[in-house]
């Protein structure tokens, strides 16, 4: 039986590397990996050996006797990825094994190199677990909030539990000794980016893209708009948006916009509230969703249906998890692209969308209906947001939809860092392969990195960032061996002793684990996975009862007396 990657694959490519067969493709040495929508297994070569199934740090690989019936659709999905052939017949074998990137090995001869890494989503975590794989090493995370995994624990919908268990790949990384977190204490507020490299040869900036791109139409900003990356982070519990006004008194929300975000945020807008209290859902949503009025949830996207944003995996996973539908004249947009469009994935969520349902067949519940070719002219309503004027694509028609709450949800955007050069209209860092840029003299800024979407803007998943964040840390070590970094002036205690006092409430380690621990046990009370803490002061109060390590000078007299 044959293994299938399903719909939570975060594209890590830690399976690539784990199977013995090579027959997980695309690996990321090869062309379409960076835009690939996810992985996917050759059902002829697979061996059935599973090892591709310990290595996914999300549970995406299933063997094919246990999938669930959402999942069935993904075992057509990953063998349509290859050509056809004759039962049985595998390919020409490439390699045994897929080409690993050479890690990037520090150099012995030096002094240990240090590398302080600002945020703590996947791009951070990734580039400390590569950098902590040389013996030669020591990486601190500097973190605003007091709980680290960035999106992970801010951004990914609490329906997808699956891929949040990628912390625990994190969690493995944080055990390291030579590993140390400051959360709670934000560069450029308590400390500089200077203090940084007084204290480490490199600062490497994996901050994400915080902002969100902005609609300037005439009636955004009125109460009952917002946008979609606001409502999951107030969903999620993020503790800056956890007091966000969101009004779902009105039985119908419009979505501008069709990535997967849009996607997250109108399925967990009509899900069953008895499911979200399954989810480590803040606690807030959930009592506004039990007492929700919403009853459809449109997505309009500007373009066609051949130009959705959202991932086939994604649709498959909506699909099968909500009522959606579209409208007449979006089926027939539909059918005229699927007779034009050749290219395979495409055509795969064409045929989804065939299949879906007519919007005026009767709701069982509350649904979502996909909707095309509408470009936002202005929100309606004068104290608060009452619809949206849309501009009807190719025609001279204008259509309006009622609605109480409006979203924008057209992407993330990249913001400026302190000290740091800024591309205004990419929204990201200059660099090269990860290094910062001076757009004036065309060098790299000594000492000065990047990762993720603050280096590549706001595209991929999760695991994309293994590989993003790999080409970094291979040119930061690169810089090291070369010696052209500059060695930390002061010693690491230094570096605790100045944090505590620009920032006393700092959270370590200890700290977090603390909190971790803490919100699953007030989940287990409910058979939740977590209830989470929202607010910064009880996350601190908790902190605090973390069991500090004993100090060298206590552990030199714990020694003298045995
Ligand atoms: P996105 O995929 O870039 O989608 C943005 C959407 O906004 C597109 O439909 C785009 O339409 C539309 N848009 C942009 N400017 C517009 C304008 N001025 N007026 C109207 N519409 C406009 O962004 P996202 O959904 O925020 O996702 C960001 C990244 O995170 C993506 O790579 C996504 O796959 C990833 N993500 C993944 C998951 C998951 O795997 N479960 C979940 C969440 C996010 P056009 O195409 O016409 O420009």
């Amino acid at each position: 039986m044959p293994h299938v990657i399903t719909q939570s694959c975060c594209n890590d490519g830690s399976c690539v590397f784990a199977c013995p067969v090579n027959c997980i493709h695309p690996s990321p040495d090869e062309p379409g990996y960076a835009t690939s929508e996810m992985l996917y297994i050759d059902p002829v070569a697979c061996v059935d050996c599973g090892a591709c199934v310990s290595a996914c740090p999300v549970g995406a690989i299933v063997p094919d006797s246990k999938l669930d019936l959402k999942q069935l659709p993904f075992v057509e999905i990953n063998a349509s990825f290859y050509p056809e052939r004759p039962a049985g017949v595998k390919l020409p074998p490439t390699s045994k094994l897929a080409a690993v990137l050479p890690a990037a090995a520090v150099s012995a001869q030096h002094e240990p190199l240090t590398v302080a890494i600002v945020g703590s989503g996947p791009a951070a975590m990734y580039a400390a677990d590569e950098l902590l794989v040389q013996q030669n090493v020591r990486v601190n995370i500097f973190e605003k909030l007091p709980t680290p995994y960035g999106l992970v624990r801010a951004g990914v919908a609490p329906d997808h539990q699956h891929t949040k268990q990628v912390t625990r790949l994190f969690d493995r990384v944080t055990a390291d000794r030579r590993f140390g977190f400051f959360l709670n204490v934000e560069i450029g507020n308590h400390l500089s980016h200077a203090e940084l490299l007084q204290h480490h040869h490199a600062v490497l900036y994996a901050v994400g893209a915080p902002n969100d791109r902005r609609l300037n139409i005439e009636g955004m900003g009125l109460p009952g708009t917002g946008t979609a990356t606001e409502l999951v982070a107030w969903i999620n519990g993020h503790p800056e948006y956890s007091s966000l006004p969101v009004d779902l008194s009105h039985e119908r929300v419009v979505i501008v916009g069709n990535g997967n975000v849009a996607l997250d945020v109108a399925r967990v807008l009509t899900a069953d509230p008895d499911e979200l209290a399954r989810t480590d859902i803040a606690d807030h949503a959930l009592k506004a969703f039990e007492k929700s009025a919403v009853r459809e949830v449109v997505i309009a996207a500007r373009r066609g249906p051949a130009h959705s944003a959202f991932t086939l995996p994604e649709l498959i996973g909506l699909t099968a998890t909500a009522e959606v539908v579209l409208d007449a004249e979006d089926h027939r947009l539909v059918q005229q692209d699927l007779a034009t469009v050749s290219d395979a994935l495409t055509r795969n969520k064409l045929e989804i969308l065939h299949a879906l349902g007519d919007s005026s067949s009767p709701a069982s519940g509350p649904r979502i209906r996909l909707a095309y070719q509408l470009t936002p002219r202005r929100i309606l309503g004068e104290a608060h947001a009452t619809g949206v004027e849309f501009d009807v694509s190719g025609t001279d028609e204008v259509r309006r939809i009622d609605a109480g709450l409006v979203l924008t949800s057209i992407g993330y955007r990249g913001k400026a860092i302190r000290d740091l050069p800024f591309d205004e209209s990419a929204a990201v860092v200059p660099n090269e392969e990860g290094r910062v840029i001076d757009p004036e003299t065309g060098r790299p800024v000594v000492g000065a990195y990047v990762a993720g979407w603050i280096k590549r803007g706001p595209t991929g998943f999760i695991g994309t960032n293994k590989s993003d964040s790999l080409q970094t840390i291979r040119a930061l070590v690169a810089d090291f061996n070369e010696g052209r970094l500059t060695a930390p002036v002061a010693k690491p205690a230094a570096l605790r002793k100045l944090v505590a006092q620009r920032q006393p409430a700092v959270v370590d380690s200890a700290g977090w684990r603390a909190i971790d621990a803490a919100e699953i046990a007030r989940g287990g009370e409910d058979g939740r996975p977590r209830v989470k803490f929202t607010d910064v002061a009880d996350m601190l109060a908790v902190a605090a009862t973390a069991p500090q390590p004993p100090t060298r000078g206590r552990r030199l007299l714990a020694r003298l007396r045995r």
